[in-house]
């Protein structure tokens, strides 16, 4: 054997994470040995008609990791580096987050392996549509349901939703969230997951006792949820030092403006070169002198040999499994707060939940109620999460993994097993 070592897999990390703090909770065994277990865990590969005539066969994921608290729920990625493996971490991470912030679901994800931007609108939709078909046993209202992650958008979700509703022949919105307005998608989804974040990056702030004006915050990613929360953090007086997309980065000490920087972005198809700004590669962003990092991107990008040069005072993490449980250990020694993802990013999936409600008793709320009640839920959350912390003496993610693990252990103990 040579010394190196392999990089973990995603979901080795999850499985590392779960048993880190299972094997300490009051569960029996039973029920946790289930719980490092996928319940289904689909593959498929379907054929798709390209604009020129060839035809691609793709191959694509759908995993349930849990539904004792209620049917799956979980996001769908379009990217070319999907791995069934990395879905079922993505399925896990799913179950804790929807029980650490007490919504009534269990945990689902599904990725398709293709490159979204370079294909044509018709062949995004020719995939979708097919994809659907391929997973439709596995999903639908009370099953599970799926909505946007990593490359997908409320456009993907309407054809997931319509190709699911013609061939049942009822109009079934519950079937997907993060829809279009028009149909039945819920006002403040497109920004709840960056909204979310920032509702517990307002309040590590205020443990901190640091006012949100004097922060000074790099954003890593420039997707979804990159992009809005920088603009909602600049909109709450914090200096955004930094941000970046998969080409690298865009650096300005005395502060970027996040709406100058989008435009650019949806001009030349990065944030590099934004006016104002200088070059700064992914790895240096994450290694700034800040107060507060948002990883925004992709899994794996915080780990054993970058932690010990980061500066940031807390990391909250909008992207999944931005994190490796080495680094959270450096970080934790370190003094780092950080907000793990699955309670960070948890504001895209409670209004995810807040739309599945309302398609369900087809009426709807203003977006007021929705961040009224989304902002409830997570300050809610967020202090649930540091009391266990600071009460057992453990860094934020093993707290959020105690509430989360034992509530889904719970509801699993309640049902009693089948036959
Ligand atoms: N993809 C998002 C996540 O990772 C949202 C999931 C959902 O709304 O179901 O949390």
């Amino acid at each position: 054997m040579s010394g190196e070592t392999r990089p973990k897999s995603a979901y080795e990390i999850a499985l590392q994470q779960y048993d880190a703090v299972a094997e300490k909770l009051d569960i029996d065994s039973g029920t946790r040995e289930l719980l490092r277990h996928p319940k289904t865990a689909l593959e498929v590969a379907f054929p798709v008609r390209m604009d020129d005539g060839t035809v691609k066969v793709v191959t694509g994921y759908r995993v349930i990791h849990n539904t004792a608290r209620g049917p799956g729920k979980g996001g769908i990625r379009y990217h070319p580096a999907v791995t069934f493996d990395e879905v079922k971490a993505l399925a896990m991470w799913m179950t804790w987050k929807c029980a650490v912030v007490g919504i009534p679901f269990g945990g689902a994800k599904g990725g398709v392996v293709c490159n979204p931007k370079e294909m044509s609108q018709g062949e995004i939709e020719r995939l979708t549509r097919r994809f659907t078909i391929e997973i439709s046993g596995a999903i639908g209202p009370h099953r599970d349901i799926p909505a946007p992650d990593v490359y997908t958008n409320a456009q993907i979700m309407a054809w997931i939703m319509d190709t699911y509703s013609t061939n049942r022949g009822e109009f079934t919105p519950g079937v997907a969230t993060g829809k279009p307005i028009p149909l039945g998608g819920s006002l403040g989804r497109n920004e709840a997951t960056a909204r979310g974040c920032v509702f517990t990056i307002r309040q590590a702030a205020k443990h901190l006792g640091i006012p949100m004006d004097r922060l000074r915050v790099a954003v890593q990613g420039y997707g979804n949820a990159g992009s809005i929360a920088a603009s909602l953090l600049h909109a709450d007086g914090c200096k955004i030092i930094a941000v970046s997309d998969s080409k690298g980065g865009a650096y300005c000490g005395k502060g970027l403006d996040p709406a100058k920087v989008l435009a650019h972005k949806k001009l030349t198809g990065s944030v590099v070169e934004a006016e104002g700004t200088e070059f700064i590669s992914n790895a240096d962003l994450l290694e700034l002198e800040c107060d507060v990092l948002v990883p925004a991107a992709l899994e794996n990008q915080i780990t054993a040999d970058n932690a010990p040069r980061m500066r940031a005072k807390v990391v909250a993490e909008a992207a999944n499994g931005p994190t490796t449980p080495e680094a959270d250990d450096i970080l934790f020694d370190k003094g780092v707060m950080v907000i793990p993802d699955i309670l960070a990013n948890a504001g895209g999936v409670t209004v995810s939940y807040f739309e599945w409600v309302q398609n369900l008793m087809v009426y709807y709320w203003t977006e007021e109620e929705v961040n009224g009640k989304l902002e409830h839920i997570m300050n809610h959350s967020f202090a649930a999460v540091l009391d266990m912390a600071e009460k057992k003496k453990v860094h934020m993610r093993n707290a959020a993994y105690m509430l989360a693990i034992s509530r889904v252990a719970e509801a699993a103990k309640l049902r009693g097993i089948y036959p």
